[in-house]
């Protein structure tokens, strides 16, 4: 009865992970319980077909291709819930949150305009924050 002991185990183990990923718990339980057999059954066919020409006795190996078989049933089970995509819980849906604003470098600051020197009316270009003619230093009132 050790083989009821590892599907329980099996089962509970890949139910919650499917749970995790928002599926049905029980559905996936029975899944696994339905892939041991599927696979023990198919596997205990397979055995007695391959033993039936050792002799009556050599039928009873038929066990190791059936647990086999059940093995490959539930690892299958667990490639299946591995790879099955997450699902959102029906809680969890909602608005979506908007996607974060790309971030933009800072613009530069814009050139000003050309200004004349109050002091001795030297036209200086806008990169000019000192008179080019005075040295007196840019003021940052209009006139
Ligand atoms: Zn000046």
């Amino acid at each position: 009865m050790l083989d009821i002991l590892v599907i329980v185990l099996f089962s509970k183990q890949i139910g919650r992970w499917a749970e995790k990923k928002g599926y049905k718990r029980g559905m996936y339980q029975g899944l696994v319980i339905g892939a041991w057999f599927t696979g023990e059954i198919l596997g205990l066919i397979a055995g007695i077909f391959l033993l039936a020409d050792m002799g009556e006795d050599a039928i009873y190996l038929a066990i190791f291709p059936a647990l086999l078989g059940a093995g490959a049933g539930i690892m299958t089970m667990v490639f299946v819930v591995k790879a099955l995509p997450f699902r959102a819980f029906p809680a969890a849906t909602g608005p979506i949150p908007a996607a974060a604003e790309p971030v933009r470098a800072p613009r530069e600051q814009a050139p000003v305009e050309p200004w004349t020197c109050p002091n001795c009316g030297y036209h200086n270009t806008y990169k000019d924050t000192y008179c080019f003619n005075c040295k007196k230093e840019k003021l940052s009132a209009p006139g």
